[in-house]
C-alpha cells in the first residue's frame, strides 16, 4: 500500500530547476533590453498632415522627410529653428538635443502622399523642394518574437508532455523535469524512516521467519561474508493481492534501518520507448549510492512476464522486453555483497519469465497466502491496536466471520468500522460497527434510499428467499447466516453464507451449489409464472461453476477424466480452445444439462418447501433483514452439513 509522504525526496531534479529559473531570469533581461530602445527611444509627436501642412511646412521649417514603409512619414526640422518659440520644446524633448525625426504622421499610401505632397509644394521652385527619402525599416523586435513565439509554445507543450511521462507530479517536492525525464520515479524513503517493523505484521510466520535472514544480512553483513556465504540478491514475494507483500516489504527496510526504494513494474514500462530500461539503470545507480538498502519493485508481472505470453495480443511488447533485459543485466552485474537486494511482489509466480527466476537473479520465492483464522484474528488484533472500541469484540468472533478475507481486507473493515461507529458519534466501536463493516466490505454500502416498488419487493423477498429455502434444505452448502433484501451495492437483496475453510469440495457440494444459486429465479418462476432479469449474476455464477465442473475438474461422466485447465495461462481461449469442435460441443451440451438438473431439483425443493417459501417471503417483506434464528423458525432446525465447504461466492444475490 503506497502512502503519500513527506519523507519522500529527490535532490536531483530541484538543483535543475534552480539552473533552469536562473537562465529564464536571465533571457527576461536581455529582451528587456533590447526592447527598451524600442520601446521608449524615440520621442516622436504624432501629428496630422493638415497640421504638419498648417504648422510646418507653411512655415518652411521642414529639412527633410523620410516615408517609412510606405506607412508614416517622419519629419526633421530645420536646425535653425531650434530655438523658434513653436518648436523649442521639441528639440529640447531629448537629452543633448533632439536631432530629429521631431514629429510623424502616418499615409494612407506613398502614391497618395507623393501626390499631396506636390500639390502643396506646386508654387516651390524645384532646387528648394523639400527632399522625401523612402526607406524600409523593419521592426526587428517584432518578426524576431514572431520567430521565437511558436518555438516557445512549442517547447513548452513538449516539456509539458515530457514531464508527465515522466510521471513527475506524482512524487511531490521537485518531480522530473525535462532534464531528468527516465530518472527512476522510485520513492526514497530515508533512513530510519521506514517505521514498520515487524511487530506490525501479523501472521505470515514462515514469511517472517525467511525475510529475517535478510535483515540480519543488512544489519550484520560481515557474519555472512566471513564465511563466504552468498546472499541473495533477489526475492519474490508471491500472493493474492493485499495478503501483505508490501508490508513485509516495508517491514525489511524499517527493522534493518536501511534506505527503502519502491517503484511499480508498471511505472517502467510507460509511453516512450526506452525510458523502462533507463528507469531501471537509474534506480539501481541511486540504490548503490545507498548501500545497504533495499529495492522493492510492486506488480513485477508488468515487465516480467513470460515472453511470448499474451504476446499475440499485447504486439510482442519490445518496450516490456528491453525494461526487463535491463532489469536482468543490472541484477547480473551487482555483486552479491553489494548490499543492494531486490525484493518484488507477484501475484502469480508462473506467470514470470523462467529468466527472471534462474540463479543469482530472484532465487528466492516466498510464499504468501490468504490468512487461515487464526493469522486473521491476529491481524486484527494489530489493525485494532489504535481503535478505540468497547469490550464486546471478541476478535475470535471476527475471524471466523471473514473466511476467505485478505490482511487489506480486514485493515479496510477496521477502518470502515471506526467510520461507522464515527458517522453514529458514538465514543467507542462497537461489535455491531464491526458486523456491519463485514458487510459493506462485502457486498458494499446499504441503500436504503433506493426506491423499490412494492410489487419488486415482493418479487425480491420470493427470490431471496428461494435462496434461503434450497440452501436450507441441501446440506452440503455453507449455512446460511443472514438473509436481506436491502439493497446493497449493486444488488438488490443477499443471502450470505458462512463458509467453512475446507481445501476440498465434492462434486455432489458443487452440484447443491449449483441448486441454491439457482434456487433464487427457480423460486420466482412457481410464484409469479415467469422470471425476471434479477437473475443475471445468479445465472453467470451458475454458468461459470458448470463449465469449472465439466470442463476443468473432471466430474462430467461423457468427457470423463479430463481437464482443460491451463495453470501457466500460457494459452489464450479466445483464439485456440483447447479442444476440438465437438469436444466443445460436448461440453456446451453437458453444461446446459447440468445446469438444467439443478435448476429441476432447486424447483422441486420449493414445490415440497411451498408454505416455507410463502412464510419466509412473508417475513423478508415485513422485516427486510432475517438472521439465522428467524430463519430456524421458519423452516425449522438445519441439517447439520457432513462435508460443509467453502463457497466460491461469499454471498448470492
Ligand atoms: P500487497 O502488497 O500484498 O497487495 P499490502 O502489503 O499492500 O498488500 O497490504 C495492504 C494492507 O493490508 C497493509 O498496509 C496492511 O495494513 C494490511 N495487511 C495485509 N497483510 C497484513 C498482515 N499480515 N498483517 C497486518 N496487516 C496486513
Ligand atoms: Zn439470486
Amino acid at each position: 500500500m503506497k502512502k503519500a509522504n513527506d519523507k519522500i525526496r529527490n535532490p536531483l531534479p530541484q538543483k535543475t530547476n534552480k539552473i533552469k529559473w536562473r537562465a529564464i531570469w536571465v533571457y527576461l533581461l536581455v529582451l528587456a533590453v533590447l526592447l527598451v530602445p524600442q520601446l521608449g527611444g524615440r520621442s516622436l509627436t504624432e501629428i496630422t498632415w493638415q497640421q504638419f501642412q498648417k504648422d510646418i511646412l507653411s512655415r518652411n521649417a521642414v529639412d527633410r522627410l523620410e516615408v517609412v514603409n510606405g506607412e508614416t512619414v517622419d519629419v526633421y526640422l530645420k536646425p535653425s529653428f531650434a530655438n523658434d518659440k513653436q518648436f523649442k520644446d521639441v528639440f529640447k524633448s531629448t537629452w543633448g538635443g533632439n536631432k530629429g525625426p521631431h514629429y510623424f504622421f502616418s499615409i494612407g499610401s506613398s502614391d497618395s502622399f507623393d501626390r499631396e505632397l506636390s500639390d502643396a509644394q506646386k508654387n516651390v521652385p524645384l532646387n528648394e523642394k523639400i527632399p522625401v527619402s523612402y526607406l524600409k525599416r523593419s521592426n526587428w523586435v517584432v518578426s524576431v518574437l514572431s520567430w521565437i513565439i511558436p518555438f516557445a509554445l512549442l517547447f513548452l507543450a513538449w516539456n509539458y508532455f515530457m514531464r508527465r511521462a515522466a510521471g513527475g507530479g506524482m512524487l511531490g517536492g521537485g518531480g522530473s523535469s525535462i532534464f531528468n525525464f527516465g530518472k527512476s520515479t522510485a520513492t526514497l524513503i530515508e533512513k530510519n524512516k521506514s517505521d514498520v517493523t515487524f511487530d506490525e505484521v501479523a501472521g505470515l510466520e514462515e514469511a517472517q521467519i525467511e525475510v529475517r535472514e535478510i535483515v540480519d544480512f543488512l544489519k550484520n553483513p560481515d557474519t555472512f561474508t566471513k564465511l563466504g556465504a552468498k546472499i541473495p540478491k533477489g526475492v519474490i514475494l508471491v500472493g493474492p493481492p493485499g495478503t501483505g507483500k508490501t508490508l513485509l516489504a516495508k517491514a525489511v527496510a524499517g527493522e534493518a534501518r536501511v534506505p527503502f526504494f519502491s517503484i511499480s513494474g508498471s511505472e517502467f514500462v510507460e509511453m516512450f520507448v526506452g525510458v523502462g530500461a533507463s528507469r531501471v539503470r537509474d534506480l539501481f545507480r541511486q540504490a548503490k549510492e545507498k548501500a545497504p538498502c533495499i529495492i522493492f519493485i510492486d506488480e513485477i508481472d508488468a515487465i516480467g512476464r513470460s515472453r511470448g505470453k499474451g504476446a499475440f495480443l499485447s504486439g510482442g511488447n519490445d518496450e516490456r522486453e528491453s525494461t526487463l533485459n535491463q532489469l536482468l543485466t543490472e541484477m547480473d552485474g551487482f555483486g552479491t555483497n553489494s548490499g543492494v537486494i531486490v525484493l518484488a511482489a507477484s501475484n502469480r509466480a508462473d506467470m514470470l519469465d523462467p529468466a527472471l527466476l534462474r540463479p543469482g537473479r530472484f532465487d528466492r520465492h516466498i510464499y504468501l497466502e490468504l490468512p487461515n483464522m487464526n493469522e486473521r484474528e491476529a491481524i486484527f488484533k494489530v489493525h485494532m491496536r489504535p481503535l478505540v472500541t468497547d469490550h464486546s469484540i471478541d476478535t475470535r468472533f471476527l475471524a471466523a466471520q471473514t473466511p476467505g478475507f485478505s490482511g487489506a481486507d480486514i485493515a479496510n473493515i477496521c477502518n470502515e468500522a471506526a467510520l461507522f461507529a464515527a458517522r453514529k458519534k458514538e465514543n467507542k466501536i462497537s461489535r455491531q460497527d464491526f458486523m456491519d463493516a463485514i458487510d459493506r466490505v462485502i457486498a458494499g454500502l446499504e441503500k436504503k434510499s433506493k426506491i423499490i416498488l412494492p410489487e419488486e419487493k415482493k418479487r425480491i423477498a420470493f427470490h431471496e428467499a428461494g435462496h434461503a429455502v434450497v440452501s436450507w434444505m441441501l446440506k452440503n452448502v455453507d449455512p446460511l447466516v443472514k438473509v436481506s433484501i436491502i439493497p446493497r451495492g449493486k444488488s438488490l437483496g443477499a443471502a450470505w453464507y458462512l463458509p467453512e475453510e475446507k481445501q476440498l469440495r465434492t462434486e455432489s457440494a458443487f452440484r447443491e451449489h449449483l441448486c441454491a444459486t439457482l434456487g433464487g429465479r427457480a423460486a420466482e418462476e412457481i410464484i409469479f409464472g415467469e422470471v425476471s432479469s434479477g437473475a443475471l449474476d445468479d445465472l453467470e455464477k451458475a454458468t461459470n461453476e458448470a463449465y469449472m465442473m465439466v470442463a476443468y475438474f473432471g466430474f462430467d461422466k461423457k468427457l470423463g477424466n479430463t481437464s482443460y485447465y491451463d495453470s501457466t495461462g500460457q494459452r489464450d481461449v479466445s483464439i485456440q480452445k483447447p479442444y476440438s469442435e465437438e469436444t466443445g460441443r460436448l461440453i456446451d451440451e453437458e453444461v446446459r444439462k447440468l445446469i438444467n438438473s439443478a435448476y429441476s431439483r432447486a424447483k422441486e425443493i420449493l414445490v415440497q418447501n411451498g408454505s416455507s417459501l410463502e412464510h419466509l417471503a412473508q417475513a423478508l417483506q415485513t422485516k427486510e433483514v432475517l438472521y439465522k434464528e428467524d430463519l430456524e423458525k421458519i423452516l425449522g432446525k438445519r441439517q447439520q452439513p457432513e462435508h460443509a465447504v467453502p463457497a466460491l461466492g461469499k454471498y448470492q444475490d
